[in-house]
């Protein structure tokens, strides 16, 4: 996305951060000049298959982000700061107000400072090892208000732990649960294996397309509701079900997909390889009242070489996977199974075109390009794909 002419309108970043924060890469253009970029960057990936739809945005495309996952560090006064790490580094920004996201985790993380200050917790560093907190990970349920603490600790030993529960849900009732998740190697992932619940039922709920879902700290879940549904919205419009299909929703997370097309299809196969959310995921259908989805915990490659090798039938796939994008056993399984539709969605236009080209080589067709802007001001492009077979 390098290609800045001048018909690319630069403005002042809103953000007092922008200049050193890795988080947004886009913030100093226009709106309509992100939205030429990302259109921009979809065809140039993506054009080769056929039209691109324009990219649906965003109103106002701030404070949509539902997750904020900081880090805690000493600054230069040993005062506690706590934000997002400098583009390429470990330096982390002492940051007061994210635009990009709910207010509220700011002002969470306004109130752990000031706890931390007043017990003398400290935070963790990353060169000594030594200290205690090292980050802080908090999630809204948008349309329940509901709010996930998870706070990353070196060890399992918490200090005054009923103390700062308790001041933590008085200052802020919004928060439903908090997590204690343990990290105690040195690494650059944030969470760690262990966990335990410090107060409420260690996940939240939100609501997407009108059902139900559960949250637990370690299952993914989209971080632009918002957008979300209009992606999802366009996803199911491209496969236009009639009731009577078998559908695998691969990569799928807490169920999100599998639930919404699950009332317009026949049966949906989950197939998912975080354990959390397959929980997540069962628990989802029962709160629901759903009874026509199954889900897996399997990696999806294995899954489909499965399904391919047993010669089931399907009639659709939902494909939603990680940045990495599929791998060739899902997609040469995915062949075998030969199904009419496949719905791709996919945060990675890079990825994505790879595998296109592998499915546009084994008798598929792209029908359908449709970008949707899931993270503004950031260069990531989001995009659903319709393919249907030749024959
Ligand atoms: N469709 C869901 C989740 C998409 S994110 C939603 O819209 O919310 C991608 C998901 O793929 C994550 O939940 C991740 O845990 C899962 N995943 C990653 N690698 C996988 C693999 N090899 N097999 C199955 N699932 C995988």
């Amino acid at each position: 996305m390098n290609m800045i002419t001048e018909e690319f309108q630069q403005v002042k970043p809103p953000c007092i951060y922008f200049d050193r924060c890795g988080g947004c890469q886009l913030q100093h253009y226009s709106n309509e000049s992100q939205n030429m970029l990302k259109q921009d960057a979809a065809e140039k990936l993506l054009g080769k298959f056929g039209h691109v739809e324009p990219i649906l945005t965003m109103d106002y495309p701030y404070e949509y982000r539902n997750k904020i996952q900081y880090s805690f560090g000493y600054g230069k006064k040993r005062e506690i700061i706590a934000g997002m790490y400098a583009e390429n580094s470990h330096y982390i920004i002492d940051i007061e107000r994210c635009l990009i996201q709910d207010p509220i985790g700011d002002k969470i993380i306004h109130t752990i400072k000031k706890i931390m200050k007043k017990y003398k917790m400290e935070p963790y560093n990353e060169d000594t090892g030594r200290g205690f907190l090292r980050h802080v990970l908090i999630r809204t349920g948008f349309s329940t208000g509901e709010v996930m603490v998870v706070l990353v600790t070196s060890d399992h030993m918490f200090p005054g732990k009923k103390n700062f529960v308790k001041l933590l849900t008085s200052a802020h009732p919004e928060i439903k649960t908090i997590i204690m998740n343990i990290n105690n190697r040195n690494t650059s992932m944030v969470l760690g294996d262990r966990e335990s619940t410090m107060y409420g039922r260690g996940y939240i709920q939100d609501v997407l397309g009108g059902l139900k879902f559960r949250i637990s700290s370690k299952s993914f879940y989209q971080i632009n509701p918002k957008q979300t549904e209009i992606l999802y919205r366009e996803a199911l419009e491209m496969a236009g079900f009639n009731g009577t299909e078998r559908v695998i929703d691969a990569y799928s997370g807490i169920g999100t997909i599998s639930l919404i097309a699950a009332q317009k299809v026949k049966e949906v196969i989950g197939v998912e390889l975080n354990p959390d959310a397959v929980r997540d995921a069962i628990s989802n259908s029962r709160d629901n009242g759903i009874s026509n989805v199954y889900f897996h915990k399997a990696d999806a490659g294995e899954f489909m070489v499965e399904l391919a090798g047993k010669g089931e039938k399907v009639d659709a796939v939902i494909m939603d996977p990680p940045r990495a994008g599929s791998d060739e056993a899902f997609l040469s399984s995915l062949v075998t199974l030969h199904p009419e539709k496949v719905i791709y969605i996919s945060c990675n236009p890079e990825t994505q075109e790879r595998d296109l080209d592998f499915l546009t080589g084994k008798g598929y067709t792209v029908h359908r390009i449709q970008p949707v802007d899931m993270f503004p001001q950031t260069n990531h492009v989001e995009c659903v794909v319709l393919i249907t077979r030749n024959i």
